[in-house]
């Protein structure tokens, strides 16, 4: 599956179902309606365990939405009401997932807190959800940018602890999202090192012989797919103003002081790198990104600069607060400024991506 939330743009959606993406991970009714609408043929799975009656049932009989997690019996109770038909006929074709709590320790952003079942707890909640669904899952998210391998090892042993304490048949194991992608100081170890680790604590599980297994990532399939370009308005010192920030594209800079890859895009800048930060365009202090990033020292208002991996929670979160946040868009072919992909060894991997890019 496709996390849709990373960048829910259409065309990234239809590039990546032109590439063989055929599953898309949706939260909201939103989300439900645009790919639809961009891919009539796509199987769409309602992954938020928190969902009104209202959109379950436009998801189940409006857009043939068949997949839905959940956390508490509460959230059961819900999907079933509303998947259950005129005459009264519960439906026979749900696949539900039971959304258990894993540990975030390993990721850079924590999924934690808000979504799933306890341990303890899971054990009623999947021998309930047993009794409604044609297909029974279990789904995690170990948190956003994991970078190990071992955040799934850790989360699939809890899996493990819940299927033997309910002794329900499981099957779909779902190993959500957080697949790291790289950036600066950020350099995870390569994807297949988690695909193995995965597979082999997946095939160690007590589970159906023709159990599937699921993932959600988002980050990993857009990081790479764009870059923003901004524009220094204004330098004090070593603090560039430019016009693109908390409330744009660049939310995780400010919010969780992640740091993006830069490079100024003038040839006449001639210094060596030096460590600036970014104030944002809007009237608020909070609208600042500490970085540090590296760029030419002799760098003024007038440059411009690329900020790349921007593909994932990038466009995503733009708003378009205090008047500022208008872009136009360019298809470019130039490679993406750091890559999972791409000169890997394995040739298939990377022709998939440039065929992608
Ligand atoms: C955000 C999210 C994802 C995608 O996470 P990434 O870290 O971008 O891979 C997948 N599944 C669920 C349920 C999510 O909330």
């Amino acid at each position: 599956m496709y996390a849709v939330k990373a960048n829910p743009s259409p065309d990234l959606v239809r590039i990546l179902w032109d590439n063989g993406v055929t599953h898309y991970d949706v939260a909201s009714i939103g989300e439900v309606r645009m790919v639809r609408a961009v891919l009539p043929e796509a199987e769409l799975c309602f992954m938020h365990p928190v969902k009104t009656a209202r959109a379950v049932r436009e998801a189940y009989f409006t857009h043939g939405v068949r997949t839905f997690s959940l956390d508490t019996l509460e959230e059961l109770t819900k999907v079933v009401e509303a998947t259950t038909d005129e005459n009264g006929d519960p439906a026979d074709d749900l696949r539900l997932l039971v959304r258990l709590r894993v540990s975030s320790e390993h990721s850079e952003l924590s999924l934690a807190a808000k979504f799933g079942v306890d341990l303890v707890d899971a054990a009623p909640l999947l021998q309930a959800t047993r009794q409604h669904c044609d297909a029974l899952g279990i789904c995690f998210h170990v948190g956003s940018q994991a970078m190990t391998p071992f955040a799934y090892v850790q989360a699939l042993e809890r899996v493990r602890a819940a299927i033997a304490e309910a002794a329900v048949t499981v099957d779909i194991v779902d190993v959500g999202g957080g697949f790291p992608s790289s950036y600066p100081g950020m350099e995870p170890p390569p994807l297949e090192d988690y695909f193995a680790l995965i597979h082999r604590h997946f095939e160690a599980l007590p589970i159906s012989y023709s159990a599937e297994l699921w993932g959600e990532p988002g980050r990993a399939l857009c990081a790479e797919y764009s870059s923003i370009i901004v524009k220094v308005e204004k330098r004090r010192g070593d603090e560039l103003f430019i016009n693109d920030g908390a409330y744009g594209a660049l939310f995780d800079a400010a919010h969780v002081a992640w740091r993006f890859p830069v490079r100024a895009l003038e040839d006449d800048l001639t210094q060596p790198l030096a460590e600036f930060a970014f104030y944002g365009p809007t009237c608020d202090d909070a609208d600042y990104m500490k970085g540090p990033f590296l760029l030419p020292e002799d760098i003024q208002s007038g440059d411009y600069i690329e900020i790349g991996m921007l593909g994932a929670y990038g466009a995503a979160m733009k708003t378009g607060f205090n008047g500022f946040g208008a872009v136009e868009a360019s298809v470019v072919d130039d490679e993406p400024m750091a890559s999972l992909y791409l000169g890997r060894k394995d040739e298939r991997m990377s022709d998939n991506v440039v065929s992608l890019r």
